[in-house]
C-alpha cells in the first residue's frame, strides 16, 4: 500500500473564518468593533482610562461567544489534520477551532475565555463568566481579559514563525491583513511554499504581493474552505 505523504499546512484565521458563525469582523462594520470604537476598548490606554467598559466590552463578546457554534470552515481544517501536519495560527480570540476538534492552534492575540493577573503575565485561568473589577488572582491583583490589545508585544509571535518558515503550504483564511505583525507572518514562508488567500473581498498586502505562488479565492470562508481541503487532500494522496 502507499504511503499517504503528510504535507506541512500553516492555517492563517483571521475574523472572517468566524464571521457565519454570528461573530461580527471589525472592519466590515466600518471599522467599528459591534459599535464600539477600537481604541477605547482593545488598548492598554483604554484599560487605564475606563476598565469598565473594557471589562463590559469582552463580557459582551464572552456572552456572545458562549451562543455560537464553529462552522463547515473550522471543521474541514479540523478534517484536513486527519491526513495532513496542520498548524492553526489565529489572530481570533474565540475557540471555534478548538470546539471544531483542532489540535494545534496558536492564538496570537489571547484568548477571550482565559483571564489573567495584571502583575504577574503568567497567572491565567480559564473564565466563562463575567469579569468585574474587583476580580483578583492568587496574588490580590485585579484580573484582566488575556487578550493582547492594539499596541501590546504578541508573545506568541516568534513560535508563530517557527512554524511559518516550516510550512510548504500556507492557507490565509478570513483576514484583512491589515494588522501587524500578524499580518506579516506569510513573508516568513519558504518561497517555493503554495499560497492560498479565502477572502470574499481579499486585501494583498505587501507580503502578499512579494508571493509568485499566490492563489486568491474570493470566497467565504464556509464555501471556500470545505473546497480547499478537498482539493488538497485529493492532490496529496
Ligand atoms: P478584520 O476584521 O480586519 O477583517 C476581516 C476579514 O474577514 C475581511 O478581510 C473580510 O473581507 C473577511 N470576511 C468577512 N466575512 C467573511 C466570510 N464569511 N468568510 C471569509 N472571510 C470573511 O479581521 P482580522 O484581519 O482578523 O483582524 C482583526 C483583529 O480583530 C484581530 O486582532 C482579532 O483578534 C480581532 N477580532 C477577533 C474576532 C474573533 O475572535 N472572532 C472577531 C473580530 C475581531
Amino acid at each position: 500500500m502507499k504511503q499517504k505523504r503528510m504535507a506541512k499546512i500553516v492555517v492563517l484565521t483571521g475574523a472572517g473564518i468566524s464571521a457565519e458563525s454570528g461573530i461580527k469582523t471589525f472592519r466590515d462594520a466600518g471599522g467599528l468593533w459591534e459599535g464600539y470604537k477600537v481604541e477605547d476598548v482593545a488598548t492598554p490606554e483604554a484599560w487605564e482610562r475606563q476598565p469598565a467598559v473594557v471589562l463590559e466590552f469582552y463580557n459582551e463578546r464572552r456572552r456572545q461567544l458562549l451562543n455560537v457554534d464553529p462552522n463547515p470552515a473550522h471543521q474541514a481544517l479540523k478534517q484536513l489534520e486527519e491526513d495532513h501536519d496542520v498548524t492553526i495560527i489565529t489572530q481570533n480570540v474565540d475557540d471555534l477551532h478548538e470546539r471544531a476538534g483542532s489540535h494545534h492552534i496558536i492564538h496570537l492575540h489571547g484568548e477571550l475565555l482565559k483571564v489573567r493577573s495584571t502583575t504577574d503575565e503568567h497567572l491565567v485561568y480559564e473564565w466563562k463568566k463575567d469579569l468585574f473589577i474587583g476580580d483578583m488572582c492568587a496574588k490580590g491583583s485585579q484580573l484582566r481579559p488575556h487578550i493582547v490589545w492594539f499596541g501590546e508585544m504578541v508573545p506568541m509571535l516568534e513560535k508563530a514563525i517557527d512554524e511559518v518558515v516550516k510550512a510548504e503550504i500556507v492557507i490565509i483564511i478570513g483576514s484583512s491583513m491589515q494588522v501587524y505583525p500578524a499580518a506579516g507572518l506569510v513573508g516568513y514562508a519558504p518561497r517555493q511554499s503554495a499560497v492560498f488567500y479565502i477572502d470574499p473581498r481579499p486585501q494583498i498586502n505587501y507580503e502578499m504581493r512579494m508571493r509568485p505562488g499566490l492563489e486568491i479565492i474570493e470566497k467565504s470562508a464556509v464555501e471556500g474552505v470545505p473546497e480547499l481541503v478537498r482539493r488538497i487532500i485529493s492532490i496529496q494522496k
